[in-house]
């Protein structure tokens, strides 16, 4: 199989230039960047574009145009890749394209805590006191997550931007991420001018107030750190791809596809941490931003199959793209469909974050390229937010559209941890679910008419049929949930004091607490959940006795449920005449 393999690519690989310079003095130079930056950049031609499906194993594809291929790759990777005999051409690496004093420029003039234009590259230290600083300046609405720590020991920060930032609300969970690839750096000076417009425009401006005030975003401005600072703390310039054991994190996920460890390396401490970061948070929708192409790059990357919403998805792609027309220069963001395109449709890769988020995560993470040049020099910084920054928020906004609600246990009102599955549409881990927290879910989704199944263990499944969307709104959809069988004492605390029980349903009953507002209320449920009796308590003095006559009940076991606005008491009540 291999050398059937080995043949082919021989074959079909063509060189862009014969190499003009000896094996020897090859080597040599290969060696040099090899322990210089760990990983060499270079280019080649293929002769079909099928040949992508064994090379993306091998070496870490960077962008693809036509049939002309730049890569990356490790020592090892280089010389796996070598063993096809392809013709390729080394190219200078991206993160020491530009001369160092544009890459530093105006470094240091803003320090953290005095406003700034983000038209620098922060020293790494300068990054760290920022995302400090936004969280001590702002600590009503921001709150900073380290999501882990870097080989090297740079720490891997995100802020979470949203009204009362500590407490878990009833709102979509958005992620923005950039710079895995720690070379590509314009999403990184980009995400930390996003979070400082947030910040500064939340009670001013009343469209981002109310996004803060409904959404809980979440910002990495910088997902790979000893990457980015490779060439040391002081500068991005010698930014490298790969993380400081030379692998490409962007390759390093489990794969829907390809399994566990795609790239043959274990899960890098970056990696792990930022698994234990999805699974720890609920996020609805993502972005992860990268540089060397303009593209809004939607699922899958890894096989040709369309994901459920593919629909949405170039319904919000070509909504970015788009805006991003409107704001920025001609020819700006309009690579493969007018900035636009499937992942696996413009080349195929294992191991990425996008389809790791999407299928372990029941999110929507799509892959955004946002500037041909990686490292961008600093001049052209603002340009690149006043192109983008308007797609960002949309994007945002964009969370809160299709159907959203709460789901809940109808005898307990307590939030379920709810399947909420769309017959005939969901595929491959696109459903989402409720939080077990709040009930909360969001299910972004093209304008149509869905069939909706909401299960939890435990509970009858429901379905709601004929759920309707349009585009840019939010059809709101609470559901509750009724328990399969019912036992009072994994409920809640008993204290409603009943007698005579049993009784011939004429009871009394006596509070454990005063109601605190006029809808508090007390219901007798069957052993099914069904409510069969409800009435409002609106006033009685503490420990006084409430009267209930019910003569009309059979025989049998009941449950009786207490609201007191605070609090829910549940308590049996048996009917025996
Ligand atoms: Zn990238």
């Amino acid at each position: 199989m291999k050398n059937i393999l080995f043949c082919l690519l021989a074959l079909s690989l063509i060189g862009i230039s014969k190499p003009a310079i000896s094996q020897n003095s090859r080597s040599q130079l290969l060696d040099s960047i090899f322990s210089k930056s760990g990983e060499v950049y270079f280019t080649f031609k293929v002769a079909d574009k099928e040949d992508i499906h064994t090379l993306t194993r091998l070496i870490s594809i960077d962008h693809v145009k036509g049939k002309t291929v730049h890569a990356y790759a490790n020592k090892k990777e280089f010389s796996d890749f070598l063993r096809y005999d392809a013709v390729y051409t080394i190219l200078p690496h991206p993160g020491t394209l530009i001369p160092e004093n544009e890459v530093n420029a105006r470094q240091g003039a803003d320090r953290p805590g005095n406003r700034t234009s983000w038209n620098f590259y922060p020293t790494y230290q300068q990054y760290v006191d920022y995302m400090v600083g936004f969280a001590a300046s702002y600590p009503g609405i921001c709150k900073l997550d380290t999501i882990g720590t870097t080989m090297q020991g740079r720490l891997i920060l995100a802020v979470k931007i949203s009204k009362n930032v500590n407490q878990e609300e009833a709102e979509p969970q958005f992620l923005y991420t950039s710079s895995i690839h720690g070379d590509e750096t314009t999403g990184y000076v980009l995400m930390l001018h996003l979070i400082d417009y947030l910040l500064t425009n939340y009670g001013v401006d009343p469209a981002i107030t109310t996004m803060v005030n409904t959404t809980e975003i979440c910002i990495n401005p910088l997902a790979n750190p000893d990457g980015t600072y490779h060439g040391g703390n002081n500068s991005v310039y010698g930014a490298v791809r790969y993380n400081a054991n030379n692998v490409d994190l962007n390759r390093n996920f489990p794969d829907p596809k390809a399994g566990q460890h795609p790239d043959g390396n274990a899960w890098q401490v970056e990696t792990e941490a930022w698994m234990a970061y999805a699974g720890s948070n609920h996020f609805s929708m993502s972005a992860n931003f990268h540089g060397g192409s303009e593209v809004f790059n939607y699922p899958w990357d890894t096989w040709a199959k369309l994901a459920a919403d593919d629909d949405w998805w170039q319904f919000v792609g070509r909504e970015w793209a788009d805006t991003v027309h409107v704001n920025g220069p001609a020819g700006y963001f309009t690579f493969l469909n007018n900035g636009i395109t499937n992942g696996y449709a413009w080349y195929e890769i294992t191991g990425g974050r996008q389809d790791y988020m999407n299928y372990w995560h029941n999110c929507r993470e799509v892959t955004v390229e946002i500037s041909n040049t990686k490292l961008l020099p600093v001049s052209q910084l603002l340009s690149f937010w006043n192109y983008n920054y308007r797609s960002f928020l949309n994007f945002i906004e964009e969370a809160h559209y299709g159907f959203n609600g709460i789901v809940t246990d109808t005898v307990n009102d307590q939030p379920v941890a709810a399947k909420v599955f769309i017959n005939g549409h969901d595929i491959d881990f696109s459903e989402v679910y409720s939080r077990s927290t709040t009930g909360f879910y969001a299910r972004p989704i093209f304008e149509g008419s869905y069939n909706v199944t909401f299960s939890a263990p435990g509970y009858y499944t429901k379905t709601i049929r004929n759920v309707s969307v349009s585009k840019w709104t939010t059809t709101n959809l609470d559901v509750q949930l009724r328990p399969l069988t019912y036992d009072s004492q994994d409920k809640s605390v008993s204290s409603v004091l009943v007698y005579p029980n049993p009784s011939d349903g004429h009871f009394k009953l006596i509070l454990p607490e005063n109601p605190i507002n006029p809808s508090c209320s007390i219901q007798i449920l069957n052993t099914l959940g069904a409510v069969i009796y409800s009435a409002e308590v609106t006033r009685f003095s503490e420990n006084s006795t409430v009267e209930i006559a019910v003569p009309n009940l059979a025989n049998g076991l009941y449950y009786l449920k207490f609201n007191s606005g605070y609090r829910i008491y549940l308590d049996k009540l048996i009917i025996k005449k």
